[in-house]
């Protein structure tokens, strides 16, 4: 329940774009890709390009 809270007050659904750091909704992105079981999510074609090329250097 605690989590449940936490997560629906800090985030509200949004997710950060790893590579250049803005928060992005989750609802609205078009852009995302999936990497070791978790999704990722993008502001930008570029960023997901990005990192689809090298996602270790914006996972860590
Ligand atoms: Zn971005």
């Amino acid at each position: 329940m605690i989590d449940f809270l936490k997560k629906l007050f800090s985030s509200e659904g949004k997710e950060k774009d790893f590579v250049c750091g803005m928060n992005v909704d989750v609802k609205t992105a078009r852009y995302k890709s999936s990497y070791k079981d978790k999704l990722y999510y993008f502001c930008s074609e570029h960023c997901k390009n990005q990192f689809d090329d090298n996602p270790e250097q914006f996972v860590k």
